[in-house]
C-alpha cells in the first residue's frame, strides 16, 4: 500500500483529501504545520508528498527545498493563488506538481496515482533518479532534463541541453566544434559546426550573468570549447 504524507493547515482540506485518499487505497498521514510536516517528510518512508504552501511554521517552498536535498519522491504542491503556481516554477524547487485550490478530490486522486506509476517506473527500471551535476549557481538535473541557475529554472531545448551536459560532464577539455557537433549531433545530422556556435550562444546567455565574460563555457579562441569549474 503507498503511503501518502499530507502537509495541509486547513483541517476541512486535509480531511477531504484524506478521505479521497483513503478511498483509493492508500495509507494516509496528516500533519498541520511545516516543522512537523518537513520531520516526518524526511524521517519516515513515504511515496508522495501532498504539500501546501501557505503554513504555519514552515510554507511549502521551504520544505520543498529541504526535503529535495534527501529525497527523489514525488511532490504535489498546492496552492491558493495561481500566481504561486509560477513563483514554484520560477524558483526550480524540484516540485513534480501544482494544483490549485479548489481542486477536485477525484483529480488531486488522479494526479496522485499518475505521479505515482511514473515515480515506480523510474525506481523499476533502474535509472538512477535525479542525478545531478552541481557547478557554482549551475544545476543541471539530468534525470528531469531541467536546468537552473541560482535558484530560477531556465528553458532548455535539447540540443542545448545535451551540449551544456556533455561539456559539464568533461570539464576543463577542450572540444572542437567538429568534435561537438559530432557528438552532440552524430555525423548525419543536417546542420554544419556552425550549429555548435549558435548553440553555445544560446547557452551562455541563458547561464552566463556577463556573456561577454563567460564564468562556465570558455572561447578557446582558434580551438573551440571548455568547460571550466
Ligand atoms: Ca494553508
Amino acid at each position: 500500500m503507498n503511503k501518502i504524507l499530507i502537509i495541509e493547515d486547513e483541517e476541512a482540506i486535509a480531511d477531504l483529501e484524506k478521505d479521497y485518499l483513503e478511498l483509493s487505497d492508500f495509507s494516509v498521514k496528516v500533519c498541520p504545520d511545516g516543522e512537523t510536516g518537513l520531520k516526518s517528510a524526511l524521517s519516515e518512508d513515504f511515496d508522495l508528498v501532498i504539500l501546501d504552501l501557505m503554513l504555519p511554521g514552515m510554507d511549502g517552498f521551504e520544505i520543498c527545498r529541504r526535503l529535495r536535498e534527501e529525497k527523489d519522491i514525488p511532490v504535489l504542491m498546492v496552492s491558493a493563488k495561481k500566481d504561486d503556481i509560477d513563483k514554484i516554477r520560477g524558483l526550480g524547487l524540484g516540485a513534480d506538481d501544482y494544483i490549485t485550490k479548489p481542486f477536485s478530490p477525484s483529480e488531486l486522486v488522479a494526479r496522485v496515482k499518475a505521479h505515482l506509476s511514473r515515480y515506480e517506473r523510474l525506481v523499476g527500471s533502474g535509472a538512477k533518479l535525479n542525478e545531478v551535476i552541481e557547478i557554482r549557481g549551475l544545476k543541471i538535473d539530468k534525470t528531469a532534463r531541467r536546468v537552473s541557475v541560482d535558484g530560477v529554472e531556465k528553458n532548455f531545448t535539447t540540443k542545448e541541453f545535451d551540449l551544456l551536459t556533455f561539456l559539464a560532464e568533461n570539464p576543463n577539455h577542450v572540444y572542437s566544434k567538429e568534435e561537438l557537433f559530432r557528438k552532440i549531433w552524430n555525423m548525419d545530422s543536417v546542420g554544419d559546426i556552425a550549429t555548435v556556435t549558435v548553440h553555445i550562444k544560446k547557452i551562455r546567455e541563458k547561464i552566463e550573468a556577463d556573456t561577454s565574460n563567460p564564468q562556465y563555457i570558455e572561447t578557446i579562441w582558434g580551438v573551440g570549447y571548455r568547460f571550466r569549474v
